[in-house]
């Protein structure tokens, strides 16, 4: 399917407008989005679509099975799905319409995360995570009015899903060097660019202007397309997204609310760029070290990181954000194991390095 990607201060929706002309559209959102769903219902029918609502009277919507049924009972007969959110409303829609085999688009309330176009959804049932390979949405919808004024942690969760593409792709070389594992190079190039975009926009982004704003959503979109390239997530996701993986698994096994993804990954980011440093600092040998070092060379450093966190106004330690001592410790022995993937976790295990570097991680980023 092509991706419509569409910025309401440049055409007011209208291609989208038009390709649901006289078409029956469900519209889907939850107590927050309902003030940016109910304008866009009316702009629906003013531009001659019937619509139906799936409205969610919930603050902290969860993509359970049953959430996911109700959403398909309402949209079952109707010629597209809309869905008004971020993460969760938007992953929700991509696995409905999957089912009800129609398309489905998203109008964005937040620059939170890179999921808007992958191809997978995660969700919720009888308790346990579950990610489902689903449709890419066909239109993708960005009021920047509405992304700019989002939740800040919002958006600098975002912002901590594109500071993360430097240790995906840094792994990605890595494993190249080590492993001999292939680069999709059109994916890599692609990922490298939106990251350097929006990065460059980091000054105006910290005053939320609408531009820098703009050169987010596009590198978050770009992750989307950059692994539709690639035909995995490698392209958008490494050892900094496996730390946050396994770390999300401990406050879903407790039933508490998961931190927002794009935080989770920054720490991982602090964390697998401290490591890669302790390699070459350590003059560490393995097959291909002095190559490795190299690309340690072209890392920013923690400290540069972790200063353009702060200026998001985003945590820089686990504790911040409520994960436990012993999940971190963890997480540092095991999250290589989340993804069959070879990255800088991998590597640091293989090695027999992990209880070296234990102490170093803990005390300074927990
Ligand atoms: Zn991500």
């Amino acid at each position: 399917m092509i991706l419509n990607v569409e910025y309401r201060h440049k055409n007011n929706f209208e291609n989208f407008f038009l390709s649901v002309k006289n078409k029956r559209v469900a519209v889907m959102f939850d107590l927050n989005t309902k003030p940016f769903a109910l304008p866009i219902i009316k702009e629906l029918k003013d531009n001659g679509s019937m619509t139906v609502e799936i409205f969610f009277p919930a603050e902290e919507l969860i993509p359970t099975g049953e959430n996911c049924d109700l959403a398909y009972n309402l949209a079952n007969g109707c010629d597209y799905l809309l869905a008004v959110g971020s993460g969760t409303l938007n992953d929700m829609g991509k696995y409905v319409s999957t089912r009800l085999s129609i398309p489905c688009g998203v109008l964005a309330t937040a620059a939170s995360m890179d999921g808007y176009c992958s191809k997978g959804a995660a969700l919720m049932f009888d308790g346990v995570k579950v990610t489902k390979d689903v449709n890419t949405p066909k239109d993708v919808l960005i009021d920047l009015e509405i992304i700019r004024n989002a939740p800040k942690q919002m958006t600098a969760s975002g912002f901590g899903d594109i500071v993360g593409k430097y240790t995906c792709l840094t792994d990605w070389e890595m494993a190249n060097v080590v492993k001999g594992e292939k680069i999709n190079q059109k994916a890599f190039k692609m990922m490298e660019q939106a990251r350097a975009d929006c990065l460059n926009a980091y000054q105006d982004l910290t005053k939320y202007d609408p531009d820098a704003v703009a050169k987010l959503m596009d590198a978050l979109i770009m992750a989307g397309l950059a692994m539709a390239e690639c035909g995995n997530s490698r392209p958008a996701s490494g050892s900094e997204h496996h730390i946050s993986h396994y770390l999300e698994m401990d406050f879903v096994k407790r039933g508490e609310k998961v931190p927002l993804h794009g935080v989770k990954v920054a720490i991982g980011t602090l964390i697998s760029i401290e490591l890669y440093n302790y390699l070459k600092d350590n003059k560490i040998q393995f097959n291909g070290c002095e190559k490795v070092y190299n690309l340690v060379e072209k890392l920013p450093t923690v400290k540069e990181i972790e200063s353009m966190l702060v200026g998001m106004g985003s945590p820089i330690r686990f504790s911040q954000i409520g994960v436990r001592r012993e999940v971190m410790e963890g997480a540092i022995e095991k999250a290589h194991t989340v993804r069959d993937r070879y990255t800088v976790l991998t590597l640091i295990n293989e090695l027999g390095l992990t209880e070296k570097v234990k102490p170093i991680l803990m005390e300074k980023f927990y």
